[in-house]
């Protein structure tokens, strides 16, 4: 029932959001809700004020102004939020009435004509088909939800005798929710991101460079159930300040997805210069990869972030083989996350696109990896000879160099403040 490009537009007043996996999470799903609940307002703000009707496995919203309902702009809003919100399995618009079988009969009669002719609308003479599906947990209802179907299929088919049944793969479906205190019908179902709720997880601590892979990674995790912060890195001045705004317009849009986190950025050029001077240079990017993951656990810990996040994938650049993958782990002190390991790019790039992060990613703007880096790259090492070539690094007085040098940066106006990480 997902929705249909010619479906017409409905007044509706309120919605229907379900949630599959954190029904199921026993004690804690109070909680659970509860952020579910927070982020639908904080999401679907511009939609009005909202209260809130919890049931099982579900919420209803109901507009706080009785006389409210939805323009056709908040129908299109909806339709492109509601995809990208965690915990959320899908939404419905519809009607909330009272849960009477007149008000019902009064409301699927007025609305579905409209349905039905828009549909002949857009597909011609092609096979027309219904289905309705009720669930009733109003065990005092007068009639079983079977019969409220048969009794809808009756009436509708004969005012439209071109349409037949088809309970599997209907063109045209009814939905009908009758609890206690509330009846809602709906005609369309928008699917959610799924997932758990961001921030029901634990914090993280995101590596985001001006790829198109970190941001993904991101998304992902916030998918999980995770809040963000970001980390980036920059080679300042060898890297233009471009290469920061780029990572701020990053953070800022990822930041619409989930309570806003904070940006670091560090510059690692202390640690370049010396890794350029003093170790061999085919081992280079392996090493800058090791001081970062270095940095991000001493930042994470001050953030009280429990894990690190990259956008690493497993085969994709030089750097990426599973020896080299292994060997930069091996410097991080915290459990390093890799949701995009094995996904193809083009799923990257498909979901980069979904969640607006593509057009910012595809910028061309130097990447603070890029400074120094080796005409020859090592594809395969082994971490006793990258321990060797740090033995050359005063790892600790550079570790304390790129922190100092480093600041928050807010990704709504590009302010800098410097953070004390030391
Ligand atoms: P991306 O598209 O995310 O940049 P990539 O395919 O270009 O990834 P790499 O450049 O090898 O791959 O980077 C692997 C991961 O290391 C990135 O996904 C990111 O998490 C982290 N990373 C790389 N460069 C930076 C940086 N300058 N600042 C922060 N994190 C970085
Ligand atoms: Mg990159």
């Amino acid at each position: 029932m997902n929705v249909p490009v010619w479906q017409p537009y409905f007044p509706y007043n309120a919605l229907l959001c379900r949630y599959d996996e954190i029904g199921t999470k026993g004690k804690n799903r109070f909680a659970f809700e509860k952020r579910l609940w927070s982020e639908l307002r904080r999401r679907l703000a511009a939609l009005g004020e909202f209260s809130l009707i919890q049931e099982r496995g579900r919420i209803f919203l109901v507009s706080k102004n009785p006389d409210a309902h939805f323009s056709p702009e908040d129908l299109l809003r909806l339709r492109r939020e509601a995809p990208l919100i965690p915990g959320l399995a899908s939404l419905s618009p519809g009607f909330m009435l009272e849960p009477e079988l007149p008000a019902i009969e009064s409301c699927v009669l007025t609305h579905f004509p409209a349905l039905h002719a828009a549909f002949r609308r857009h597909h011609g003479d092609s096979p027309c088909t219904y289905a309705m599906r009720c669930r009733r947990s109003d065990k005092g209802f007068p009639m079983s939800s079977q019969e409220i179907e048969i009794y809808f299929a009756g009436k509708l088919c004969r005012q439209f005798p071109d349409m037949s049944i088809d309970l599997r793969q209907a063109k045209l479906q009814v939905g009908l929710e009758i609890r206690q205190n509330l009846a809602f019908v709906f005609f369309e179902r928008i699917s959610g991101a799924g997932g758990l709720p961001t921030g029901i997880s634990g914090n993280v601590l995101a590596l985001l460079s001006g790829g198109f892979d970190s941001p993904v990674a991101c998304y992902q995790m916030m998918r999980r159930g995770c809040q963000l912060n970001y980390i980036t890195f920059h080679s300042s001045p060898y890297t233009p300040p471009a290469t920061l705004t780029k990572v701020a317009d990053l953070a800022r849009r990822l930041n619409t997805l989930q309570n806003p986190g904070r940006l670091l950025a560090v510059n690692l050029l202390p640690a370049q210069k010396a890794i350029r001077d003093l170790c061999s240079s085919r081992f280079r990017t392996l090493l800058y990869r090791r001081m970062m993951l270095r940095i991000a656990s001493r930042a994470a810990a001050k953030l009280g972030d429990k894990a690190l996040v990259t956008g690493d994938n497993l085969g994709q650049v030089a750097s990426q083989t599973l020896e080299n993958l292994a060997v930069i782990e091996e410097a991080s002190s915290l459990m390093l996350i890799r949701p995009l390991v094995c996904a193809d790019k083009w799923q990257t790039m498909k979901t980069a696109e979904e969640i607006g992060t593509w057009q910012l990613s595809s910028q061309d703007v130097p990447d603070s990896c890029t400074v120094f880096a080796p005409p020859d790259p090592a594809t395969r090492t082994y971490l006793s000879k990258i321990k060797q070539e740090e033995e050359a690094l005063d790892i600790e007085l550079l570790l304390r160099q790129c922190l100092q040098d480093s600041c928050f940066i807010d990704p709504l106006d590009y302010s800098e403040t410097p953070a004390e990480l030391l």
